[in-house]
């Protein structure tokens, strides 16, 4: 399921995103309902409101797909400089309910799930999804549960799930 829903992500964010954009313009919701909308989804699976959800979000997205060399690449970054939605759900990763959980036991160290991870791939010697002694960027401010790394994993060892559930949550070391 998690790995349909990573895979559609792109498809998700427009219905949502447009949405959310008819909804405040042309429907008059206040962005103070929007705000509290994504603290709310932020309590609940963290940062997600930014590449699941957010207009701005989607307009980046499209500019950095259509973009012919890297100009946006890091696009997500700036906007968010500026967005309380984005402070306050990013540190709610470390809270929320649903988190990115790792499984020692079957991890086979193949390192898929690094290679996906777009924080990882800044940052090379500060984050891993599976190495220990290094920072877990599931749990970092910046992680908008793009869930690629959970789409990667080839067996399962990476779950977005309940923390109540059984996998283990890595955390720094
Ligand atoms: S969801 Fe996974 S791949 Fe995406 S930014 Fe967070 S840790 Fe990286
Ligand atoms: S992709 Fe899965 S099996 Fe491979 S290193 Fe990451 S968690 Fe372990």
């Amino acid at each position: 399921m998690t790995r349909i829903l990573s895979k559609n992500r792109i498809y998700i964010l427009i219905i949502l995103g447009i949405m959310i954009y008819a909804g405040v313009s042309r429907y008059h919701i206040s962005l103070w309902w929007v705000l509290g909308f994504g603290v709310f989804v932020g309590i609940i699976w963290g940062k997600v409101f930014c590449r699941w959800m957010c207009p701005i979000g989607l307009m980046m997205e499209l500019m950095m797909k259509l973009s012919p060399d890297d100009t946006f690449k890091n696009m997500y970054q700036y906007h968010k400089i500026g967005c309380p939605i984005a402070w306050i759900s990013g540190f709610l990763n470390k809270f929320s309910f649903y988190r990115i959980q790792f499984n020692q036991v079957s991890c086979k160290n193949c390192g898929l799930c690094d290679k996906a991870c777009y924080l990882t791939s800044i940052d090379q010697k500060k984050f891993s999804l599976y190495q220990p002694k290094m920072v877990n960027p599931a749990i970092n401010y910046s992680c908008s549960k793009c869930l690629s790394c959970v789409a990667e994993c080839p067996n399962g060892s990476l779950s977005y799930k309940p923390v109540l559930s059984s996998f283990k949550i890595k955390n720094n070391h």
